[in-house]
């Protein structure tokens, strides 16, 4: 068996696997796509000592770096099950039970999509998901929220000190976010919010957004917002589907974990966007990706 078997690829799952591998035990990394949401990220300029990078520079870095070490690494493997017997077992999708003395789960979220003509096309070309992240690309121009809920109110309070206007697009006839957020934003005078809007397209013009169309539902009227970025604020998702019934997660799913990263399964750890952690960002991740290495090491030395 491994000493440490590290489930996902992306920041944290790198982070952990070169935590592990540092204590020179048998350590192992399954990862269905090596790199996670970094992969799909252009310009980086939140990870700090590096001024700027982009996802695919900071891709190839993390495999190098993990692959300096004694590691397995196992690419294009997903984990479907998860469970503790005498080792932790992990069966992958192709049949295959790797077993451990110690599991880190790293396997990340998802950005909710729209899923309107555009969003794929524009994605990273005024499309964007992290107001941390690009809200400074959109200096002094103007950008729509989508979704009311408390990511997206508060990705509308955020932008409105960066941008010149946000208009915030909420599908039901409600906001979904807390009273404090809500006052907060109406109180701006660069903020707009119009409930009832459906969106249903992203335009450009070939290189990049240049507006959105919604329909109101309560009139049934086509509407035109121009902005050069949208925010698609309407759910984070959690890859932790193959281990419901396993161990305990939030009712969104993130898997629950203490100061050490350990989840309610002894010898079971967990780290990055998967869990609940709050603010999902690369550094974070990294982070807590070496958290729940040292603690599952520490959890390996007393069992
Ligand atoms: P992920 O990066 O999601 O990696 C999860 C890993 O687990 C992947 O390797 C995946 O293939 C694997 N996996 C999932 N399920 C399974 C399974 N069942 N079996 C095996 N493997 C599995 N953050 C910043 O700090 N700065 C930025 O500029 C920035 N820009 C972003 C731009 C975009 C478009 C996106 C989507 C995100 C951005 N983020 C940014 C957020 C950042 O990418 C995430 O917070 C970070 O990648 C989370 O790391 P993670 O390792 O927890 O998960």
């Amino acid at each position: 068996p491994y000493d440490m078997l590290v489930v996902g690829g992306g920041p944290a799952g790198a982070a952990a696997a070169i935590y592990a591998a540092r204590k020179g035990i048998r350590t192992g990394v399954v990862a269905e796509r090596f790199g996670g949401q970094v992969a799909d990220t252009m310009a980086i300029e939140n990870f700090i000592s590096m001024k700027a990078t982009d996802g695919p520079k900071l891709v190839a870095g993390l495999e190098q770096h993990v692959l300096d070490y004694d590691v397995d690494l196992m690419k294009t493997q997903k984990a479907v099950r998860l469970e503790k017997k005498e080792f932790i077992e992990v069966e992958l999708e192709n049949g295959a039970i790797l077993k451990s003395k110690s599991v880190v789960l790293a396997t990340g979220a998802r950005w909710r999509e729209m899923n309107v003509p555009g969003e794929q096309e524009y994605r990273g070309k005024g499309v964007a998901y992290c107001p941390h992240c690009d809200g400074p690309l959109f200096k002094g121009k103007k950008t729509a929220v989508i979704g009311g809920g408390n990511s997206g109110i508060e990705a509308a309070i955020d932008l409105a000190g960066i941008v010149e206007h946000v208009t915030v697009l909420e599908f039901s006839d409600t906001l979904r976010a807390d009273d404090v957020l809500v006052k907060k934003a109406k109180s701006l005078p660069n903020v707009t919010i119009i409930k009832n809007a459906m969106t249903t397209e992203v335009m450009g013009d070939g290189q990049r957004v240049i507006g959105l169309k919604y329909t109101d539902r309560l009139t049934d009227e086509s509407h035109l917002v121009d902005v050069a970025g949208i925010f698609v604020q309407i759910g984070l998702v959690p890859n932790s589907e193959f281990l419901k019934d396993t161990l305990q997660l939030t009712n969104r799913g993130e898997i629950v974990i203490n100061a050490h990263g350990e989840t309610s399964i002894p010898g079971v750890f967990a780290a990055g966007d998967v869990t609940t952690t709050p603010y999902k960002q690369i550094i974070i991740s990294m982070g807590s990706g070496a958290t729940a290495a040292l603690g599952a090491f520490d959890y390996l030395i007393r069992n």
